[in-house]
């Protein structure tokens, strides 16, 4: 029953997306079906027509108009399969694309803990982009396929039951095995391509690394490229190998039917040999004429009995295209405004990453006041930028609550995420010109240019900005055609202007903002900090203890766990992991 309902859905959806143009070439089609029959009655009448030339030689007018109508069909059906098949890639390309786009909404709806490792999630979404497309395009061609050629089947059965009953109903029975052969083709193919499809994608990663700037700077300098060649061809064999097996038996499987069709036609000439012997007057053309016709009816009936069957492995890619849509959605709430201020609460979260027992956040409490400027340190691993990721609403804590204003952070989404600003530890680039690259915070503001170099001034963007040709309008990173990509500490600068150029966040939360930053470049933005930052709640992550000054209130992660918290003079009277982190960074500039 399920299967039904995917298909209908298939249909429906690729109905939608069908050009009416390409509606009116499917249903001619309803009336191309009859060529086949057509074509060849015409071979019959042609070649007696022929044969009895030699008896009768006024009668060349009439083979040669004979001829020319057959010749006719021939064009109209070679001129309509052209057509058509211009109008299916449309169509088809049509659905891919479709299903493409489906699959990147998806990605960027459903909650991150999808995403962020190549789980069974991502398998999935790999797989419906690379197949579903193709297969879901070909549900509603399959109907208009079933329809002509049921009409195409019907006729030329006609035709050659006229000539002997017998002649159908071998080549009916012994297409059944070609069928089912072709159905465990299907399967076995659904199977194998869902089974692989990690392996697939590593194999990629590795041939890909040598298109990424950054792995190909190391592949040069460590000399690595033989071991990595060797990794993408070990996965390549492997996979390959995986898929010749595959494909190996699958020979054998055609040839067995190639082998049962052809033994059926030599059956079927002498059937027809026999007749004609019986009956004379039934002429050398009866011979063509069972000779296309049977071909195209094996043709027909094995296509038409293989697309009845094999249905049931193609909805399989369509049932994996729709249930993946259904896979939950991140957002829950309507409301999308902001707060006007915002208070952070987290009681006992622990949290996990997926798959993982490890606790990277171990009871964590913690609550945060609007207007708060607060040093986030700790060491490597300690949970900090876990903190930010669940702050976000990136991730759920597995026990406990993470709230704002009193409302799980996840339960109010929207509104949670537009009243924050983030710089994450690891920020993107966008290929893309300067202004979008600081405007795409907040892109309805992106026609302020007072307000941007106002900010970039602040946060030292300025230089870069003073250093283009075209301004805010450069295109920077590896697509610019005047090399105009820039450092990691300018890259960082610009991640810092875009974080504080979103107006309505009440917080910003800054992972490491600086640490590709010189120490001048780090002074200025401390010293612009109060400015910058205004009333907003401001959070900052870092292991430059120099940030300490600025603050009002250090939080020291250890384990998971906030382990200290208090202002400088606080944690070093007490004495303890803070302290020792201190002199430790300390103890060199003494
Ligand atoms: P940091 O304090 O250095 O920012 P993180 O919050 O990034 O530390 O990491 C905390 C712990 O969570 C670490 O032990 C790390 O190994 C683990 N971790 C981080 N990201 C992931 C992930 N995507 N999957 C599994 N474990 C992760
Ligand atoms: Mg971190």
């Amino acid at each position: 029953m399920n299967k039904i309902k995917y298909f209908l859905r298939a249909v429906v959806l690729s109905i939608r997306i069908k050009s009416p143009l390409s509606f009116i070439v499917s249903i001619a089609g309803f009336a191309a079906a009859f060529l086949p029959m057509l074509i060849s009655l015409q071979l019959r009448s042609f070649t007696n027509y022929v044969q009895k030339l030699f008896d009768n030689p006024d009668t060349l007018n009439t083979v040669i108009f004979s001829f020319a109508v057959l010749a006719v069909m021939y064009i109209v059906q070679t001129v309509f399969s052209l057509v058509q098949s211009y109008f299916s890639t449309q169509d088809s390309s049509g659905i891919k694309l479709y299903i493409k786009e489906q699959m990147l909404s998806l990605l960027s709806s459903v909650p991150y803990k999808y995403i962020e490792n190549h789980g069974d999630f991502r398998k999935k979404v790999d797989f419906v982009k690379t197949y579903a497309g193709e297969k879901t395009a070909g549900s509603v061609s399959l109907i208009f396929v079933w329809i002509s050629g049921i009409i195409s089947f019907i006729s030329i059965a006609v035709i050659l039951s006229a000539v002997n009953f017998w002649i159908v109903a071998i080549l009916i029975v012994t297409c059944i095995p070609a069928v089912i052969l072709a159905n465990m083709q299907k399967d076995e193919t659904y199977r194998w391509r869902t089974k692989w499809m990690k392996e697939g994608a590593l194999t990629i990663h590795y041939s890909d690394m040598c298109r990424q700037n950054d792995p190909m700077k190391e592949i040069r300098f460590f000399g690595i490229y033989p071991y990595i060649k060797e990794k993408w061809r070990r996965l390549s064999k492997e996979y390959i190998a995986k898929k010749n097996k595959v494909s190996r038996k699958h020979v054998i499987y055609n040839s067995i039917a190639d082998l049962l069709r052809n033994g059926v036609y030599l059956i079927v000439v002498i059937i027809t040999a026999w007749e004609i012997y019986q009956n004379p007057a039934k002429g050398l053309g009866t011979f063509m004429l069972v000779i296309t016709a049977a071909g195209q009816m094996q043709s027909i009936t094995t296509t038409l009995l293989i697309n009845a069957v094999g249905i049931f492995s193609d909805v399989k890619y369509m049932e994996d295209f729709f249930v993946l849509l259904e896979t939950e959605k991140e957002e829950k709430s309507d409301d999308t405004g902001s707060f006007d201020d915002v208070t952070i609460e987290f009681e006992n979260v622990n949290f996990a990453y997926p798959n993982s027992d490890f606790l990277a956040l171990d009871g964590l409490n913690v609550k945060i006041k609007q207007g708060e400027k607060i040093a986030v340190v700790g060491a490597n691993g300690s949970g900090k930028s876990t903190f930010v990721n669940l702050l976000c609403g990136l991730y759920t804590p597995q026990s406990g609550s993470a709230k704002i204003n009193g409302v799980e952070i996840a339960d109010n989404l929207s509104k949670a995420r537009k009243s924050l600003s983030v710089i994450f530890q690891y920020f993107c680039q966008y290929q893309d010109t300067l202004r979008n690259n600081i405007a795409i915070s907040d892109p309805s503001r992106a026609g302020k240019d007072d307000e941007i170099l106002e900010l970039a001034r602040q946060t030292g963007a300025d230089e870069i900005i003073k250093n283009q040709e075209n301004s805010l309008e450069e295109m920077i990173g590896i697509f610019s055609d005047e090399g105009n990509n820039l450092s990691g500490g300018q890259w960082q600068k610009v991640a810092i202007t875009r974080a504080l150029f979103r107006k309505n966040a009440r917080v910003y939360i800054l992972d490491e903002p600086t640490a590709a930053l010189d120490p001048i470049a780090e002074a200025n933005i401390y010293r612009n900090f109060a400015s910058l930052t205004g009333d907003k709640t401001t959070i900052l992550i870092s292991h430059r203890l120099g940030v300490t000054s600025i603050v009002d209130r250090i939080l020291v992660f250890d384990k998971g766990k906030i382990a200290e918290d208090g202002n400088h003079a606080e944690l070093i009277a007490k004495n303890g992991v803070y302290a020792k982190m201190y002199r430790a960074q300390a103890k060199w500039y003494e």
